[in-house]
């Protein structure tokens, strides 16, 4: 088994390509390890090695750093998201819970660009949670009332007006929050790459086979050689399941999204020239949209249970075909040819949509599972995830730890035909939003 990824995703083809990259081709011990290079990993990599710059510290990834979902996501850093059905006033303390937790991925990633100086491309142009949809209305009002309560700046918006800011005529209800950022996530990985301390040793394209305990150590095989460590973190996100990790609490689902070249100056004027902007769907399937500050147009429109490690052209081809479809209703001027490229990639969700960040065993740690929301939280959970790997107490694990659990999930096939069922179901709600 490898994991395989198509070469189409823009963010990562924005950037040059890294050199220096090392695979595991001997057998290694160490204090710790961490796997998988995504947010979360680098996270935790960057946090031990500054709490112990005399130990031996591995991050391993199945792939290139950074190329997984963190440089293949939408590049929302959210305060907010809809779709998570508090309703009532103990729902409300839930949902606080949740904003508190985005509150502080926001913190953490706002510190680690300032420290570095690292340009992201970061926009706080809040986000629209949009729809076509009058029948909507009442959704999004409902969750007006939630920000009110919570102290959210949020305004309702008509399609009049929508048209004036997106440059479409498509929505005609949305909702805007002036908070959450816009961002570039290749860049924002590839600077978390980059500034790795020098006692992070980073094993690339070394996919872990398996795993096992005895006694104090872990032993960690992969292809070409093994690890043998104290301590371990598992950062794996959509890859949990599959090392038989948390395997009924969790379980992954494939994006797809595509993104157009730049528009012409003639294409954007005919929009109205719309500053950068970015859409969430009111329903969970419809599609996220984004303007960019380049003019080019990102669209995501499907997620699907699906082979996590590689998906074929042909497949790829036909998701990019729904992503055409759904620039052409939003904008039927601009011409068919215009998408660039088309990429998947993979998120872990639980039932709940609530993360995991625990010990699973002694010297055992895992953090994952941000159901689609893991710029901020992932790099959140993989700092304070090596801090609860040393036994030590932060206000942010009281925080994160204070949230809901997890809740269990039955075994396959029984798990995915649910999933497929309510994907379907969510599908054809979502329709018209696609
Ligand atoms: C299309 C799309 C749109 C998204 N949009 C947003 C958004 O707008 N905002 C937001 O906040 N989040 C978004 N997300 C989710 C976000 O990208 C993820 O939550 C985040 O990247 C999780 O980071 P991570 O480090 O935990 O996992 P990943 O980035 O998935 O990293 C896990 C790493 O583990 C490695 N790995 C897996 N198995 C093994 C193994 N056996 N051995 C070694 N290494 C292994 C993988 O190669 C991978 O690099 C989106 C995701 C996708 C796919």
């Amino acid at each position: 088994m490898q994991i395989v990824n198509d070469k189409g995703c823009s963010w990562i083809n924005d950037l040059n390509p890294r050199s220096n990259i090392k695979y595991l081709n001997k057998n290694e011990e160490c204090e710790w390890i961490v796997i998988g290079a995504g947010y979360t990993g680098l996270s935790a990599a960057r946090k031990l090695g500054q709490l112990f710059p005399n130990q031996k510290i591995f991050l391993v990834d199945a792939q290139l750093a950074g190329e997984g979902a963190s440089s293949r996501n939408s590049g929302y850093l959210v305060d907010t998201t809809l779709n998570d059905g508090f309703t009532s006033n103990k729902e409300l303390d839930n949902y606080k819970k949740k904003t508190d937790i985005y509150k502080l991925g926001i913190d953490v990633i706002k510190k680690f660009i300032k420290e570095y100086q690292v340009d992201c491309d970061w926009n706080e142009c809040g986000k629209y949670f949009a729809t076509s949809k009058q029948e909507d209305r009442k959704i999004l009002e409902n969750f007006s009332g939630t920000l009110s309560k919570l102290g959210f700046e949020h305004n309702l918006l008509s399609n009049k007006e929508l048209k004036k800011r997106l440059g479409t005529n498509f929505y005609n209800i949305a909702l805007h929050t002036k908070g959450g950022i816009l961002l570039h996530p290749g860049k924002l990985v590839r600077a978390m790459i980059d500034t790795l301390p020098d006692n992070v040793n980073l094993y690339e394209n070394s996919l872990l086979l398996d795993w096992e305990k005895k006694n104090d150590t872990v032993i960690c095989k992969f292809k070409n050689g093994s690890i043998k460590t104290k301590k371990i973190i598992f950062a794996t996100n959509g890859f949990l399941k599959s090392l038989g990790i948390k395997s009924n609490y969790n379980f992954p689902i494939t994006l797809t999204a595509s993104m157009t070249r730049s528009l012409s100056d003639e294409e954007f004027l005919s929009l109205g020239e719309p500053k950068e902007w970015g859409v969430l769907p009111v329903r969970p399937m419809g599609a996220t949209v984004r303007m960019t500050k380049d003019r080019r147009i990102l669209i995501r429109n499907t997620a699907e249970v699906y082979n996590p490690y590689q998906m074929s052209k042909s497949e790829l081809a036909k998701r990019s075909l729904k992503q055409k479809i759904g620039i052409k209703k939003r904008f039927p001027k601009l011409p068919d040819d215009i998408i660039q490229s088309s990429w998947s990639g993979i998120v872990s969700r639980t039932r709940n949509s609530s993360q995991i960040f625990e010990k699973i065993d002694d010297n055992i740690f895992v953090a994952g599972c941000y159901n689609g929301s893991g710029i901020g939280v992932g790099t959140l959970f993989g700092e304070q995830i090596a801090i609860k790997a040393i036994n030590e107490n932060t206000k942010e694990i009281e925080t994160i730890e204070a949230r809901n659990k997890p809740t269990w999930l039955p075994p396959d096939p029984i798990l995915s035909l649910g999933v497929r069922a309510r994907l379907i179901y969510e599908r054809l709600r979502a329709n018209s939003e696609i």
